[in-house]
């Protein structure tokens, strides 16, 4: 067979752990036999950002902006422990953060959902989207603990002259304080992202604050994505999608009603939250898939898991792992697809629909990794190594290819 052919290449970031060892079994198994595979290649993991200062991420978010789409292993966040185990000069930031701050995106994380792990939701039939909007409100709030009586106001001073103070709360005794913020740019940046998303994966999307309460605050929330939204409207009509405002309170009983297959558009500590829920409800962390799309259309695929840190002891102590590469795989197919749509190469689009389907196929066989076999029902499960799940996947695309 000729190697499927690519034109741009995709920014190809390497990561840590067990993710790493996982990384390069599927670029020789399942990528490398059939594309004639093109990256640019940044190596994210952490010793690799110590040696640069950490300038190797900053350039793979660069790179990203310029060739437009990005696949990412997942990488270690150092903490103290970190920073002994691996000596490192500083304590890094975490890369997410870094790679999300220099292309302004959102975050979109998806569960790749098979007939025989059953949503603990019974009637949610296809998967939920959540669209966590990634800066600021309480995630950069200041705070006050108040010792005494006396007097909170909110002051703004412009840059004109112009000074606004309203009273907040007169306090006869201790109590607490906040002040939070948020800002037009980057809620129209997660307007548009959602939106783009939208008509990418031809979803509708839900979008949700408490507006009633926080008339100004989340009503100018609300007053952007109606603004942005007249954008894409008739896009949005020619596909048959729609857009669909409500309170978050109602959001959360639609949401648990309803069948899934949408977007739901979460300010950033809504989304935080339901993240979670939604995730563990759909059933395992290792089949949840993540993308963080920039404003401009950058497109950043990831697994939402994290380094998988307990298997790689167990694996560099020679022990057999089965350690889940699903979400890892689908951000390559991801990436494929959307490389393939930017540039107009079909066969690179259809190879990753190949690779998804091969992967649900092993799984609908009940071959799976030891994360999914106690939640699987209907089928008796073959439990297999990481490596074996992913040779039994290439053996149902070579039939497909
Ligand atoms: P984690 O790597 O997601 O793993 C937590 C636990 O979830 C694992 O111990 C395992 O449970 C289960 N799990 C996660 N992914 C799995 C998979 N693919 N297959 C099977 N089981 C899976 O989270 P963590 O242990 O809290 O963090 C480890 C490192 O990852 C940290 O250094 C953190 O900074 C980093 N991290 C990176 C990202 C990212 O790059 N996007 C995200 C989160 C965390 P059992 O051990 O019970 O089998
Ligand atoms: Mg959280």
């Amino acid at each position: 067979m000729e190697k499927i052919k690519m034109s741009t290449p995709i920014v190809e970031m390497d990561g840590d752990e067990m993710t790493r060892i996982l990384w390069k079994m599927i670029k020789d198994e399942l990528i490398l036999p059939f594309v004639d595979l093109k990256t640019e290649y940044y190596d994210l993991g952490l010793e690799h950002r110590d040696a640069t200062a950490d300038q190797v991420t900053r350039d793979a978010a660069e790179a990203t902006k310029r060739l437009g789409v990005a696949v990412k292993c997942a990488t270690i966040t150092p903490n103290k422990q970190r920073m002994s185990e691996y000596n490192l000069h500083e304590m890094w930031k975490s890369p997410n953060g870094t790679i999300r701050s220099i292309l302004d995106g959102t975050v979109f994380r998806a569960p790749i959902t098979i007939p025989t792990i059953k949503p603990v939701v019974k009637n949610w039939e296809k998967p939920i989207t959540i669209a966590r909007h990634a800066y600021g409100d309480v995630y950069k709030s200041v705070e006050i603990r108040v010792e005494e009586a006396g007097t909170a106001k909110l002051v703004f001073e412009g840059e004109s002259g112009k000074r606004e103070e309203v009273e907040i709360h007169r306090f006869k005794g201790p109590g607490v304080l906040q002040g939070m913020h948020n800002v037009d740019k980057s809620i129209k940046s997660f307007a548009h992202s959602c939106f783009k998303y939208a008509i990418d994966t031809k979803q509708d999307v839900w979008f949700s604050t408490k507006d009633t309460i926080s008339k100004k605050y989340d009503g100018q929330f609300r007053a952007i994505f109606d603004e942005v939204f007249a954008e894409y409207k008739e896009e949005f009509e020619r596909l048959g999608i729609t857009y669909f405002y409500t309170l978050i309170d109602d959001a959360v009983a639609r949401v648990i009603r309803s069948k899934g297959g949408y977007i739901w558009a979460c300010k950033n500590y809504d989304g935080d939250v339901m993240s979670d829920m939604v995730s563990t409800a759909f059933g395992s962390l290792a089949m949840m898939t993540s993308v963080l799309v920039s404003p401009e259309g950058n497109y950043e695929y990831e697994a939402a898991h994290g380094t998988v840190t307990r298997h790689y002891y167990k694996y560099l102590a020679g022990e057999e792992t089965s350690t889940n590469p699903m979400a890892t795989i689908f951000a390559w197919t991801g990436a494929f697809r959307k490389r393939g749509e930017k540039d107009n190469l079909p066969e690179l689009q259809r190879f990753a629909d190949l690779l998804e389907q091969a992967c649900l196929d092993t799984l609908n066989e009940g071959i799976a990794t030891k994360d999914l076999v106690g939640l699987m029902e209907g089928i008796t499960p073959q439990q297999v190594n990481s490596l074996d799940f992913i040779r039994a996947i290439r053996t149902r695309l070579e039939k497909k290819l």
